[in-house]
């Protein structure tokens, strides 16, 4: 069996995984990175660049390239809740160079990253392999399995980081404890052509017994229709016909082209998970991002926490790695450091869910309106907080890793 040795075994080439590659490897770290697709050209990942994440990338001197990139700016956020309108983010009092939320697929963002990790000889990425297990010396990980094309290899690392998303199987393997906190939703996901007329903002309503989200993907939109928790089969045995009046009566401006959801493979179920692990580390390896901590789609933040939980281990793990003492400590550091921003943001979620989300998804018919809190954050001295933790969240890092 072939092997091989590194520094860093990074696991899954998400936001979180490939952010902290580029970091390790620009800070001179061997890093292998293993992502088990062969491409990152898959549409049900979320497509939000935060403008904390804008301002990394101007820390790092790629602000500039990274917005050749063809993507929409939202400066502004709101919702339609019943009859009530709700801004839940304005942009523009932000201080940080790009004052909105970049909307760009989230496989050129990945590419990006990538390719700026490819410029450093220390990093590898290693598309079509698949971790499939730990491998352990005396309680100790120092390394993983992972099956490719060309048959199954060992890597071998000091230290192994599980960004491999909510589904974990390093997590799994590493008999991690979750705490599950729930979630009455899942998500049906499809493409509806954009017309000339259309707004070009984020597009949210919330009705009885119904929600949906229209993100602006310049020719298309892309739409959330978020269904109560474990309904799918429920809406697809009613059929397509009805599922596309349910579409056209949340969004009527779409409804001349509804036709083109003609099949039940254009419409992909996103089942919503939230929870988090207890303890994220054990000697020899450590989980971030959604593996720590699987974030609800609410807010559209899990992509910008993944990023922050990944610059700040590198933040903490670039010099002990290049030293080669990283200890139970270091790894301890990480998860003292992200644990707060995790718990606040998840906390908030829960508190959209069960005051917002489930109430609107389970009432039949009645008049909604938007919860007390959300109409309070409509307030002149108020209204910038929405806007703040949704473009920052709590804790934001900066990058502190050297770049060698
Ligand atoms: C319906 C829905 C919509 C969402 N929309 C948004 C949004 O608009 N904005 C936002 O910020 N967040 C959104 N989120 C949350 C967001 O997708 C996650 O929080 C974020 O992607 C986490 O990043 P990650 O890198 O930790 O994990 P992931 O993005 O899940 O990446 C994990 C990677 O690991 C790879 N992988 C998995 N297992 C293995 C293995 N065994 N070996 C090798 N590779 C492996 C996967 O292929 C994947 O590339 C949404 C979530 C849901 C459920």
């Amino acid at each position: 069996m072939t092997e091989i040795k590194t520094t860093c075994c990074v696991v899954g080439g998400g936001p979180a995984g490939m952010m902290l590659g580029f970091l390790l490897a620009r800070a001179g770290v061997r890093v292998v990175l293993l992502e088990k697709h062969e491409d990152f050209l898959r549409d049900f990942r979320g497509d939000t660049v935060h403008p904390s994440t804008l301002e990394l990338m101007h820390e790092l001197g790629l602000l500039d390239e990274f917005l050749k990139i063809p993507h929409s700016a939202v400066r502004q956020m709101s919702m339609q809740i019943g009859h009530d309108h709700i801004t839940i983010g304005h942009f523009e009092h932000l201080p940080v160079q790009c004052k909105f939320i970049a909307l760009m697929p989230q496989w050129d963002f990945l590419n990006f990253l990538a390719d700026h990790g490819r410029r450093y000889p220390s990093f590898t990425l290693r598309m079509r392999n698949e971790a499939t297990d730990l491998i352990l010396d005396n309680g100790r990980v120092t390394g993983v399995r992972a099956k490719t094309p060309d048959g199954e290899i060992e890597i071998r690392a000091d230290l192994t980081v599980g960004c491999d998303g909510r589904h974990s199987i390093l997590r799994e393997r590493a008999g991690f404890s979750v705490e599950n906190l729930h979630a009455p939703m899942d998500v049906m996901w499809f493409r509806v052509s954009r017309s000339n007329n259309d707004p070009a903002d984020v597009v949210a309503h919330v009705e009885s017994g119904r929600m949906m989200v229209m993100l602006n993907r310049n020719d298309y939109w892309q739409c959330a229709f978020v269904i109560p928790k474990g309904t799918a089969d429920k809406v697809r045995h009613a059929g397509l016909d009805r599922f596309r009046t349910s579409v056209g009566e949340i969004a009527p401006m779409l409804r001349g082209r509804l036709h083109e959801i003609d099949s039940w493979d254009k419409v992909k179920l996103l089942t919503v998970e939230v929870d988090r692990l207890r303890q994220w580390y054990r000697p020899g390896l450590i989980c971030i991002g959604d593996a720590a901590h699987a974030m609800s789609p609410i807010g559209g933040v899990g992509i910008n926490l993944a990023v922050q939980d990944a610059v700040a281990s590198a933040n903490i793990l670039a010099e002990p790695l290049r030293q080669g003492r990283v200890t139970i400590g270091t790894l301890k550091q990480i998860q003292e450091r992200r644990n707060f921003p995790t718990r606040v943001t998840q906390r908030l979620q829960i508190l959209m869910q069960n005051n917002l989300i489930g109430p609107a998804l389970a009432s039949e018919g009645a008049q909604l309106h938007a919860p007390w809190f959300m109409k309070m954050m409509q307030l002149p001295l108020l209204r910038r907080i929405p806007g703040r933790l949704l473009a920052f969240g709590v804790r934001p890092e900066h990058i502190h890793s050297p770049s060698a």
